[in-house]
């Protein structure tokens, strides 16, 4: 039995993720969220964990105050994070946060050898290299989160050696603007970018959804995680989300994962592996699920999606400059401070203005995604 510390606590992962540890009895060893005091609060009242992080000190504060009754120990800002993220009492640290803000207490985790459950994608997207060989060096293990990660994991298990594998599918809903043209997207707000067909999200996900920026940064997160070349890896819209990912092998025989879009069976996943144990989410019935279809993507009109594909085939720090420029552009999307289709064009401009260096540190690596940011705020 699995005890967790939960990064990211009250996001829409965090919350589905407290819903599996709490359906098969796991306990919960330190909880963290930016600011969300209420929920928090709730949260540490259920879960009793150890350790209750805020983000946000101020936040911290009053959370410190309402939990004065209880044993639970409050802290504060990134030191509160790796702190959350190496707690000895915990074996599993499951990664919820959005964002970069989410890579050092990645990298402290694994130093501990902690198990990673990875929903926080911008970590390998980042800094890949750095996490992997991290992993790598210290014997760590990263169980992928994202639904489309842990099918590819699922479909490889029994699979030992790599040059079996040839290529990896990864499924993409093609979000609510699926079938668009450039100029209908031109008119799009914000409003219509939160609208998702079939998965309830995050605001920051749901825009990257929209954009295909999610599917561009879930092919990187594969690179990384699966070791392969961007040459093996196809994007496949599939607008059921019924199919999750699939993995085709030498002998052109092909696997796939299947289920009910319900991301609390990859997150149970990850916490269970190797076993599987009684379902959280809903059985998938065969014969009332809509007939299954699989199509190219239109790169064209979904600039992000391109621009994605261009940074995983270059080294160094293009990556971690597409997803700081992306994350600054959606949170000025979100703030109504810019269109739909300027999100693209700011991560654009970003990459050609930020120069590509190594990414051999985490220095590098957060130094280029500052100058991400900093380019996007210039241009507008
Ligand atoms: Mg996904």
């Amino acid at each position: 039995m699995r005890t967790i510390s939960l990064l990211g606590s009250t996001g829409s992962i965090g919350r589905q993720s407290l819903d599996v540890i709490a359906a098969s009895g796991m306990s919960v060893a330190a909880l963290t969220a930016n600011r969300s005091v209420d929920l928090l609060e709730q949260q540490a009242r259920q879960f009793h964990p150890k350790l209750v992080v805020c983000y946000d000190p101020a936040a911290a504060a009053e959370l410190k105050l309402r939990l004065a009754d209880t044993n639970v120990r409050v802290a504060s800002g990134m030191e509160g994070l790796l702190e959350a993220a190496t707690l000895p009492e915990a074996d599993t640290v499951l990664t919820a946060v959005v964002g970069m803000v989410g890579l050092r207490p990645t990298l402290a985790a694994l130093r501990e050898k902690k198990r990673i459950a990875l929903a926080n994608k911008e970590t390998l997207v980042c800094a890949g290299e750095l996490v992997m060989r991290t992993a790598k060096e210290y014997g760590a293990e990263i169980i992928p989160v994202d639904s489309e990660h842990s099918a590819l994991f699922q479909c490889l298990q029994g699979s030992h050696d790599h040059g079996e594998l040839k290529r990896l599918i990864l499924t993409c809903s093609g979000g609510p603007f699926f079938g668009k043209s450039r100029e209908e997207l031109a008119h799009y707000t914000r409003a219509d970018a939160l609208k998702h067909p079939t998965w309830k999200m995050g605001a920051k996900i749901t825009i990257d959804c929209a954009t295909l920026m999610n599917k561009g940064l879930e092919f990187i997160e594969a690179m990384r995680l699966y070791q392969v070349a961007p040459e093996q890896i196809t994007i496949a819209i599939h607008r059921q989300s019924i199919v999750h990912s699939l993995v085709e092998f030498r002998d052109n025989a092909i696997l796939a994962q299947l289920g009910v879009p319900d991301m609390r069976l990859p997150i149970q996943y990850a916490l269970t592996y190797p076993a599987r144990t009684e379902g959280v989410a809903k059985e998938l019935d065969l014969f009332d699920c809509p007939p299954l279809s699989f199509q190219k993507p239109d790169m064209e009109t979904f600039q992000c999606l391109k621009l994605a594909l261009g940074a995983a085939r270059k080294p160094g720090v293009a990556c971690a400059v597409l997803n700081g420029a992306n994350e600054a552009a959606v949170g000025l999307f979100l703030q109504d401070k810019i269109k739909f289709l300027e999100i693209g064009e700011l991560v654009a401009r970003a990459l050609e203005t930020v120069p590509n260096g190594p990414a051999d540190t985490l220095e590098q690596v957060l130094e280029a995604d500052a100058a991400a940011r900093e380019a996007v705020y210039a241009l507008i």
